[in-house]
């Protein structure tokens, strides 16, 4: 069977060896519930306090007790933006942009069915916030402001300037979240140089399994908690914390410490030749989202006139694995909100493709997709019914 080329990291990523060597020990023999009184249990604890300061040093958190373990990147938007608004009295003035995923677009919707004020900052063709729009909302606002900017786009990688809006938003007296979700693991992080107030992160885009993810929360931040019950997490997150995840949770902050500049340079090299490779020889391709201001791994290439999904099939037979937007909405035909906001012409919108390198991509992939790629786009163009326009 043909090996799988897997160009959709900013999906998911393989955990790595090493994070699954640190798991082990805590299926097999150190099950304990650090909860518990005796040594047996307790023990346990010392392990979630390292895997807490990895975390925190990943992405330079002044304190360790500022990380929450959740469940996923989902959890902690959803933790983030209802509790902080629950903790601002409810009725916040919410901010965010119309490109965010959908577990920050999710909850904020909730909030305006609740009643508070949402608006949703529009992008241009690049992907980038309009400023303008901003300032003039921020002119105009009298509620208590609750934020949330993606860092880092999941379907074009497009970055916005997360430390410059924070300032700006704390300059109006708001709290400023941010879905770091796409960058923790891709982009140097230091929390203390952001006035960042909350960041969401999730394990299984750094390498570390599904199910695990974290939110930071600036110490002094006030954020009632979602699940109640039990006092762990500080009584900010109720239940019996996931051991095993956690510390593998930790050791893919600590491998992303160290692996960063190898696997950042490597990423870029990989994409970009990737990506001038399919605009030298693929008709009509040309790329979505401002490339001045991108993460080092990911491109979305619109093939003009072509549905991406049949590229997608195509690619898929021969074990090439790449998305046409976020995963999770991808099965329904409707194209990406995201594109939808760049207004990016409908001839285009349809046939757009994220390729997403990773620290297991290897070069002679690349060389594969690039010589497989021109005939599936060729063989698609002869079948599509608007060749010739
Ligand atoms: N935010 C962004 C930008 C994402 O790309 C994703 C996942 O695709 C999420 C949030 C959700 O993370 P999780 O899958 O851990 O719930």
């Amino acid at each position: 069977m043909q090996k799988t080329v897997y160009l959709d990291n900013n999906a998911t990523t393989a955990v790595a060896p090493e994070v699954v060597e640190a798991m082990l020990p805590f299926f097999k023999t150190q099950w304990g519930n650090p909860s518990s009184l005796h040594t047996f249990g307790s023990s346990t604890r010392r392990h979630l306090d390292e895997a807490r300061e990895k975390v925190a040093a990943l992405i330079g958190a002044a304190d360790a007790s500022e990380i929450i373990f959740t469940s996923c990147g989902s959890e902690s938007n959803n933790m983030a933006i209802l509790g902080a608004a629950s903790a601002m009295g409810g009725r916040p003035h919410v901010l965010t942009s119309q490109v965010e995923h959908s577990a920050v677009l999710g909850p904020c919707g909730k909030l305006e069915k609740e009643g508070c004020r949402v608006d949703r900052i529009s992008v241009d063709g690049g992907g980038q916030l309009k400023l303008n729009t901003l300032n003039e909302i921020l002119a105009e606002s009298n509620n208590p402001l609750l934020a949330s900017f993606m860092w880092a786009n999941n379907e074009t990688g497009v970055i916005f300037s997360v430390a410059e809006l924070a300032a700006q938003i704390h300059g109006a007296g708001g709290l400023f979240h941010t879905d770091a979700v796409q960058a923790v693991g891709k982009l140097p992080i230091n929390m203390q140089e952001v006035p960042v107030d909350m960041l969401s992160l999730s394990g299984h885009k750094l390498h570390a399994p599904k199910g695990i993810g974290a939110l930071y929360v600036r110490r002094g931040t006030r954020m009632d908690p979602l699940m109640l019950g039990g006092h762990q997490e500080r009584a900010r997150r109720a239940g019996t914390e996931n051991v095993p995840y956690i510390v593998g949770l930790g050791k893919a902050c600590e491998l992303v410490l160290e692996k960063m500049g190898g696997d950042t340079l490597r990423a870029t090299q990989q994409r970009d030749r990737l990506e001038a490779g399919i605009l030298a020889t693929c008709k009509g391709a040309g790329v979505n989202g401002d490339p001045a201001s991108r993460l080092p791994n990911t491109t979305n290439i619109s093939f003009e006139h072509l549905e991406g999904e049949g590229t997608l099939l195509m690619l898929d037979d021969i074990c090439v694995c790449v998305s046409t937007g976020a995963a999770c909405e991808s099965g329904s035909i409707e194209a990406s909100h995201v594109l939808k906001a760049m207004d990016v012409p409908r001839s285009r919108m349809q046939g757009a493709i994220r390729f997403s390198v990773g620290r297991y991509t290897t070069d002679a992939e690349i060389d594969f997709v690039l010589e497989q790629l021109p005939p599936i786009i060729q063989r698609q163009r002869e079948l599509s019914p608007r060749t010739n326009d």
